[in-house]
């Protein structure tokens, strides 16, 4: 039987099935276990795939994996390109503040063996992806929040700095003016960027990186450093990763579940409008906000889903490299 049609046949349960100690343990079953687990890996090809049209982090990406280096050095080194970028004012230093006028970040990162690490509202700290991947490498732990993290990143000999630039605090004050939080599709605070990469060994790993909201409440986290929501990978599987209103996400656990609608068959484009469906259905119609799920596959196949049109994501291979128009939900 096919990898595919026996993961669609046992359905969810498979998860359990091949990390139990049984296959992790039993030396007899290791050739076994190789070739289910190589059924779905034809085409080992490096691939990164990104949110929106950030061409300058996905070719970085690019160059990392084409070095021979690992998917998360990738992943990494990419998503890092958008947070020194001041002029992206949803990710990094430049980022938009809280509604008090303090820029919080959150990024989290996950590699083929399941490890992952995150931060969450951490302050001063320029990389929080770097400073993710050291609580995923260097802690017994998985989340560091507030300043928690920005100890730790100190520690760890990050350089503090104020991440508030003149452009986003002019509209900062802008804002405070009328102080109305209501984000406008895909123009206000969409530019989170969220990353999947196949390295040279076939194996995958992502990073999610983000200022939040724009002029958020003080502590709010959304779905971007939540691994299952903001970002979810399974090296037997694929991965996925979301940008948009992360509330949305993370009531859907949204990256989880569309890696597992993959394990049970679907492509990742079906999977992403799966997601999609799944925020549909719970908001009831009520659809002025907007949601982008992008995925890959094992094989290096990817796919992309949105609720308004706008959304793109942009895919780096070494069939070259092309910012995606994705499709909606709703129509133009
Ligand atoms: N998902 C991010 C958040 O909710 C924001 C975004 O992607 O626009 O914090």
């Amino acid at each position: 039987m096919k990898r595919r049609n026996f993961l669609k046949n046992s359905g969810v349960a498979t998860a359990g099935v091949l990390s139990t100690p049984f296959l992790t343990s039993c030396k007899a079953n290791e050739e076994e276990k190789k070739s289910i687990l190589k059924g779905h890996t034809e085409t080992i090809k490096p691939i990164v795939i990104c949110t929106w049209d950030f061409h300058n982090a996905s070719a970085k990406a690019w160059e990392v994996l084409s070095s021979g280096a690992s998917a998360l050095d990738a992943v990494e080194q990419g998503v890092k390109v958008e947070e020194d970028d001041v002029n992206n004012q949803s990710v990094g230093r430049g980022g938009r503040p809280d509604r008090d006028g303090r820029v919080t970040l959150d990024a989290c990162i996950m590699d083929k063996d399941g490890n992952c690490g995150a931060v969450l509202a951490m302050q001063h700290i320029a990389n929080p992806i770097s400073v993710a991947r050291k609580v995923m490498e260097d802690t017994p732990h998985v989340m560091l929040a507030g300043k928690g993290a920005e100890q730790f990143a100190y520690e760890k000999g990050f350089e503090k700095m104020d991440l508030l630039t003149e452009q986003s605090k002019k509209e900062w004050l802008e804002w405070k003016k009328t102080s109305r939080y209501e984000p406008i599709i895909n123009i206000e605070n969409h530019d989170t960027i969220g990353m999947l990469a196949i390295d040279k060994n076939g194996n995958i790993a992502g990073g999610c990186t983000t200022s939040g909201m724009a002029y958020k409440m003080a502590g709010r986290v959304g779905d971007s450093p939540i691994i299952g929501a903001g970002l979810f990978v399974d090296n037997e599987v694929g991965g996925a990763t979301a940008t948009g209103v992360g509330e949305e996400v993370v009531r859907t656990v949204g990256s989880f579940l569309i890696v597992e609608l993959m394990r049970q068959g679907k492509s990742p484009q079906e999977a992403c409008e799966e997601g999609i469906r799944r925020i549909i259905a719970k908001n009831k119609g009520k659809l002025d906000f907007q949601i982008g799920f992008i995925a890959i596959n094992k094989k290096g196949e990817t796919g992309g889903y949105c609720i308004h049109p706008g959304f793109t994501y942009r895919t780096y291979s070494g069939k070259g490299h092309d910012n995606n128009p994705s499709k909606s939900f709703l129509k133009p």
